[in-house]
């Protein structure tokens, strides 16, 4: 696998650190919240990034995940995000941090947060590992005091490992790398 990547963007010890940053920063801003968040992880990509996290939140959370797929096997979103596995929780009135790998064009978070405002949720945060603001072509809004946690600044490459595939491949290196152009062309 490792032969794969042409370059390391975040090794896991980096990961952690900025982990820890934001498991802090969700802990202060939800103590004093009536109900405690339900964290919800979008499947396949988050579940890494989730269980890090969580371990690292002093709160008694609930979790639950949701599976949006607008990739297939390509390196191109298709824009139109379906959701094929729908929360089990109740969401109504609760506060919903959901928990992504990555955000991109935006289409997904558009999508969810729309799905999860219709389901009655109080507010929606998100919590990101990754963020490429340069490819964004939808805004989205986060719902009541809604806030955005965001790990670190991805430049325009495809990357992958810490949960992040391409073709279902990768998920389980443990740093964040840039795949070797060959591999997908
Ligand atoms: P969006 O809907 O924001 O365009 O795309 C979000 C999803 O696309 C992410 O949750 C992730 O599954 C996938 N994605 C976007 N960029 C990358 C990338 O660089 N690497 C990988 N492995 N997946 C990506
Ligand atoms: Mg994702
Ligand atoms: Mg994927």
């Amino acid at each position: 696998m490792e032969k794969d990547i042409e370059t390391i963007l975040w090794t896991e010890e980096a990961i952690t650190q900025r982990l820890t940053q934001l498991a802090s920063q969700i802990t202060a801003d939800f103590k004093s919240t009536p109900s405690s968040p339900i964290l919800l992880g979008v499947a396949t990509g988050a579940f890494i990034f989730l269980a890090d996290l969580v371990r690292n939140i002093n709160l008694p959370v609930s979790i639950d995940f949701i599976r949006a797929s607008s990739y297939g096997s390509s390196t191109l979103s298709n824009g139109a995000p379906t959701f094929a596995l729908d929360l089990k929780l109740d969401i109504q009135g609760k506060h919903v941090i959901v928990v992504e790998d990555i955000v991109d064009t935006g289409n997904t978070l558009y999508c969810l947060i729309a799905h999860l405002k219709s389901k009655g949720a109080s507010s929606v945060s998100v919590c990101t590992l990754l963020d490429k603001p340069s490819r964004r072509k939808v805004k989205f809004e986060l719902v009541g005091n809604g806030k955005y946690y965001c790990g670190f600044e991805c430049p325009d490459y495809f990357v992958v490992g810490y949960g992040l595939d391409f073709a279902e491949r990768y998920r389980n290196l443990p740093f964040i790398g840039v795949l070797k152009p060959e591999i997908y062309k």
